[in-house]
């Protein structure tokens, strides 16, 4: 009996996914490009699954079902272009190569473009929730085309992950509409996570709360709006003790955080498209910061913090949680909107609201915010900052907000990603800017020119002209 579908990349997500869609009752067909790793991959988690390892490309693509569905799983960039190269001499017009990793959406572009020209159908799949999304349900975001992704929608919704709204999959867009989507999806993950680190800076070393109560903390907000993957495994990571030393796992782990690129990839991507993401554009930053870490320590030395222990509240407490919630709201306020700029300029037909719903289960950003999002979210309030009951939130919580930045800055403690949502709305919510001091600026130094409040057209004049004095 043929195979359903076929999978490429036996690494952590490719065996996870495998042994999903089996379980799904599908016949799955496995290559790796090492074979050790197939080998290893039958004999230690196979268990009566319909999984057919081959060893060789041929004899894969000959395993599987007519039209050939092939779900790749490789390290993104170049192993991504070497597989399919790989593949296309067995395949068939009309067989479908879906890409699973976070392929960079404009190599997706390319390869869209080129497979569909030579007749094949391709699809670049965000895939999230990492090892045990991947077994269990991960939140899928397909893009492509319609038709290719009819041909594996019935799998796809099988393996995702769902919630009381549907499977997390969904049909995100057209060409590489959905790693395009996954990739902003990491990029709010990047400022989520930086926001509840820096409120945990905060805890650590302005309240000096011991781990196991910021623990608690983070267990209790997680219990009410602020419910969230992100929240979540930060309460169970702070409770965590190192086994060799018995201090907090956290306290033994380096301050220096790696980075595989898809926050990057978003800031550029905003950057060139002209739309605000300054929570996550900080988040890489200080990411990039922390890997200084012999300079910070050098720097440390020289520059004495002033810092002295406040006292916790509850009412600061209550203030780091709505300011947790405001710095939430703002990354996905970002993210959205470059997600609908984005569908406008590269014709990817998004609908935002199925977007919001399929990261409401199986992915890293899951949050019960996003319920609140999905009653506002349409192309017009991408931002989502225009709807009534957003206002009441956010005016609710800027106090707090307020407060928990001004006990930072008495106390020396950075906070890009909080004092940045603070100034995005700021930014947003100001009706005259300095820009024009700006656009006179640039006017004076090379004749930009510039335009007037009191009549159209386009000006310049002679700055250095009448100059006084
Ligand atoms: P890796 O990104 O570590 O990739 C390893 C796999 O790629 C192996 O199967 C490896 O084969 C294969 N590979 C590497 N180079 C080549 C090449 N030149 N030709 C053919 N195959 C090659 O694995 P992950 O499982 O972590 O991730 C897979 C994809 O999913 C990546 O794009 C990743 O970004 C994405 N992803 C990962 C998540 C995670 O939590 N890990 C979450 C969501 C997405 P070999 O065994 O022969 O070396």
């Amino acid at each position: 009996v043929k195979s359903s579908i076929g999978l490429i990349g036996l690494a952590v997500m490719g065996q996870n996914l495998a042994l999903n869609i089996a379980r799904k009752g599908y016949k799955v067909s496995v290559f790796n490009r090492t074979a050790q790793k197939t080998e290893e991959f039958v004999k230690n988690r196979v268990k009566g699954e319909e999984i057919e390892p081959h060893y060789d490309i041929k004899d894969f693509v000959e395993s599987l079902e007519r039209p050939r569905k092939i779900i790749l799983m490789v390290k993104a960039g170049k192993p991504v272009d070497d597989t399919i190269s790989q593949l296309l001499p067995y395949l068939e017009p009309g067989d479908l190569i879906i890409d699973g990793g976070n392929s960079h959406y404009l190599d997706t572009e390319r390869r869209f473009k080129d497979l569909t020209e030579k007749g094949f159908l391709f699809l670049g799949m965000g895939v999230s929730g990492g090892e045990y999304g991947a077994l269990h349900g991960p939140s899928l975001m397909p893009g492509g085309s319609k038709k290719a992704y009819s041909l594996v929608e019935d799998i796809l919704l099988k393996i995702a992950a769902k919630t009381e709204d549907g499977p997390c999959c969904t049909y995100v867009g057209e060409r590489s509409a959905g790693h395009f989507v996954k990739m902003v999806h990491n990029g709010i993950e990047y400022a989520i996570m930086q926001s509840i680190a820096e409120i945990y800076h905060i805890m650590r070393d302005v309240l000096d709360l011991p781990t196991d109560e910021m623990s608690d903390i983070f267990k209790e907000w997680n219990s009410g709006e602020l419910n969230s993957f992100l929240v979540e495994i930060t309460y169970k990571i702070l409770k965590r003790k190192d086994e060799e030393t018995g201090k907090p796992m956290v306290d033994v782990i380096l301050d220096r955080a790696e980075q595989k690129g898809t926050g990057k990839w978003t800031s550029q991507a905003a950057l060139d498209l002209g739309i605000p993401t300054p929570s996550i554009n900080l988040a890489v930053v200080e990411r990039i910061i922390s890997h200084f870490k012999e300079e910070r320590t050098k720097l440390s030395k020289l520059y004495n913090k002033r810092r002295s222990a406040l006292q916790k509240s509850e009412e600061f407490l209550k203030d780091l949680k709505d300011s947790l919630f405001f710095a939430m709201f703002m990354a996905f306020s970002q993210g959205m909107w470059l997600i609908s700029e984005a569908s406008k300029e590269f014709s990817y037909n998004v609908d935002l609201f199925e977007v919001l719903r399929i990261w409401k289960g199986g992915c890293i950003i899951r949050a019960k915010l996003i319920d609140t999002l999905r009653r506002y979210i349409s192309d017009e309030n991408a931002h989502l900052l225009e709807s009534e009951e957003v206002i009441s939130l956010l005016k609710e919580r800027i106090g707090s907000l307020k407060n928990v930045l001004k006990v930072s800055i008495e106390n020396e403690i950075p906070v890009p990603v909080l004092s940045s949502a603070y100034n995005y709305f700021m930014s947003l919510t100001e009706e005259r800017l300095p820009a024009n001091l700006i656009q006179a600026q640039r006017d004076f130094f090379g004749a930009h020119t510039f335009e007037r409040v009191d009549k159209e057209g386009v000006f310049h004049i002679n700055w250095e002209e009448g100059e006084i004095g």
